[in-house]
């Protein structure tokens, strides 16, 4: 095992969607590539711990139904797959009954806790964490550590005849241990409808057809599940959300007495890169003014422009995660609401110069090297997302 000091805690990783999909062991070391390989495994527990990763938040996401309906190439797939891979099918989400979803996201945070309990039956120093203090006494005694969060509101079900029913298995997931609900994903769910998130290649690549309105509000029953997350104290991540999404919840969260912290999980800045699911300069500020903090992510698609085709080709991300890091902390004046989400095992294609967890610590020492003080670094890597998790999970 190696012993680098643990001075990381990632916003947003998906190790649960290999472990779901493929019931790959966390305590492999598994194969890892620079290029877009949905078979990978960027963060298995030695890859965490080489990189000297404490913990991860990690982001439950049950593939939506909309994928094999929108992804042209999938949907041809689809019956291959279920002849060779029945299993693979029914991983993914099945609307029929309303509440499948939500089932099957249980599902999801089981087998995950069961390949925990594994890898510490294999001797691994490993847990999942279902408080604040739980991951605190984790973290402290050196354990890698991890918080179940959603990525997608489709996990709460689809098309309930009462609001009830949402705000129920909401709560569900609250006492399950989860900490945080990205509200949007790719497809439109009944509380949201999400901004345009597939990187152009793999577009492309899956012949994806979809029209989104940018301009979507929240539902009446997202806005309801909004002030939910807000009173019981589940974080409210507004990553995919459109920019009048994230503007209602923004307005329903500085309406409180008290505000809580929200999040971007895993997004570039707008004005480096002006995609729509990127916060706005004015955005950065309303993040840094409730105690929130936003994620930069391991995709240079949402981090660079790319009219360059050999930095296209170079791939390179250390140079892109600095200059996003560095741009939040200026405008918002303070790193204190900057983090790191990498969106590692989430299917994206990482950096050339980042492949996997293992090499978190170049990022770490680009920032030493460009002369940004030591506890900023601290606050980007680690302290901030504690201090969000500490102040926006549960109701105290
Ligand atoms: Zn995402």
């Amino acid at each position: 095992m190696s012993n680098a000091k643990r001075t990381i805690f990632d916003l947003h990783a998906h190790p649960a969607l290999k472990t779901w999909l493929y019931e790959y062991k966390l305590e492999d070391d598994h194969r890892s590539s620079p290029l877009f390989d949905p078979f990978q495994m960027q963060t298995d527990l030695p890859k965490l711990e080489k990189g000297g990763v404490g913990g991860a938040v990690v982001a439950h996401y049950l593939p939506e139904c909309g994928i094999t309906r929108y992804a042209k190439l999938l949907k041809w797939l689809k019956p291959t797959a279920q002849m060779v891979a029945p299993e693979l099918v029914t991983r993914i989400e099945d609307d029929s009954i309303p509440n499948k979803p939500f089932y099957q996201t249980l599902e999801m945070l089981d087998r995950f806790e069961a390949k925990i309990a594994q890898a510490q039956r294999a001797g691994k120093k490993t847990a999942v964490a279902y408080s604040f203090s739980e991951l605190q006494k984790h973290l402290a005694e050196g354990t890698t550590c991890f918080v179940h969060s959603i990525e997608g509101a489709h996990s709460l079900g689809r098309r309930h005849e009462k609001t009830q029913t949402y705000l129920d298995h909401l709560e569900h997931f609250f006492r399950r241990g989860v900490c945080l609900m990205t509200l949007a994903h790719f497809f439109e769910n009944d509380l949201a409808s999400p901004v345009d998130s597939i990187p152009h290649l793999l577009r492309e690549l899956l012949n994806w057809k979809q029209d989104l309105d940018p301009n979507k509000r929240l539902t009446n029953i997202g806005v309801a599940v909004v002030e939910a997350m807000l009173d019981i104290g589940m974080i409210v991540d507004l990553s995919h959300c459109t920019e009048p999404e994230r503007a209602q919840v923004y307005e329903l969260n500085n309406r409180r007495a008290k505000k809580r912290p929200l999040v971007f999980t895993h997004v570039g800045a707008y004005s480096l890169c002006q995609k729509e699911m990127n916060p706005k300069p004015e955005e950065i500020i309303q993040i840094r003014d409730c105690g929130g903090v936003i994620g930069v992510i391991f995709v240079n698609d949402w981090l660079a422009k790319t009219t360059d085709l050999i930095e296209v080709f170079k791939d390179q991300g250390v140079k892109n995660i600095v200059n996003t890091i560095k741009h939040i902390g200026t405008a918002a004046q303070t790193f204190d609401c900057v983090a790191i989400g990498t969106d590692y095992d989430g299917m994206t294609d990482p950096p050339n110069d980042l492949p996997d967890a293992s090499s978190l610590q170049k990022i770490v020492a680009a920032l030493e090297k460009s002369g940004m003080k030591a506890e900023d670094i601290e606050k980007v890597f680690y302290q901030n997302v504690l201090r969000v998790l500490e102040q926006g999970w549960s109701n105290n």
